[in-house]
């Protein structure tokens, strides 16, 4: 079985895909992840991925097509995957679908004030990438032993930039998804167990 997950930055996309991947042993892709990890390196890849990450910016099609093929040949994909950030564009979704088929694409709904709110209030390990609300915060530790973080994206004028892109650039793959019979929408203003219930309800 293989998903996809589409939502504005912190629509719980993450949180969700892992409890996913987890629940439907799924192998999970983020392109947030996998871009960044590429990018604390030092190399002319990674200057040119920060170039775009570090303002809000989608990095170009062809290159994150390229990066996503890669990962896949490196991967084990018989279990299924589950897609977090990806595809981000209409050519990415109809470039995907070449390659892998799709059986459920679920969009997680929210608002621009509360996604300013989460980016605001969060902060992430450096090496895995799981968030924390600033309120859970024990220490500056994330519970894999790395350091945690702000992201250097996570500003709130890149907040409401993100979601601009998000519309503009990503929404639209909603429209081209709509009338595909895995296609489910959920709200994502509901917690993290409510929410990840709603997913539960449509992936059968
Ligand atoms: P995320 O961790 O999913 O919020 O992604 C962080 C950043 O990585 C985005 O703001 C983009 O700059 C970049 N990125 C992640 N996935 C994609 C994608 N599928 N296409 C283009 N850029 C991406």
């Amino acid at each position: 079985m293989n998903i996809i997950l589409i939502g504005a930055p912190a629509s719980g996309k993450g949180t969700q895909a892992v409890k996913l991947a987890q629940k439907f042993n799924l192998v999970h892709i983020s392109t947030g992840d996998l871009l960044r990890n590429i990018a604390s390196e030092k190399s002319d890849l990674a200057d040119e991925i920060h170039s775009f990450i570090d303002n809000g910016k989608l990095v170009p099609d062809e290159l994150i097509i390229k990066l996503v093929k890669e990962h896949l040949n490196k991967i084990d994909q018989k279990s299924g995957i589950l897609f977090d950030g990806f595809p981000r564009t209409v050519f990415q979704a109809q470039q995907l679908e070449k390659f892998v088929n799709i059986d459920y694409v679920v969009e997680i709904k929210v608002s621009l004030e509360s996604v300013v709110k989460r980016i605001c209030d969060r902060i992430s390990c450096s090496k895995c990438g799981r968030t924390y609300h600033i309120s859970q915060l024990k220490g500056d530790l994330c519970e894999c032993g790395a350091k945690l973080q702000k992201r250097v994206d996570d500003t709130e004028e890149l907040a409401k930039d993100r979601y601009q892109v998000y519309y503009n650039q990503t929404y639209p793959i909603v429209e081209y998804y709509k009338n595909f019979k895995g296609y489910h929408s959920v709200d994502g203003e509901k917690s993290v167990d409510d929410v990840f219930e709603q997913i539960c309800g449509v992936i059968k």
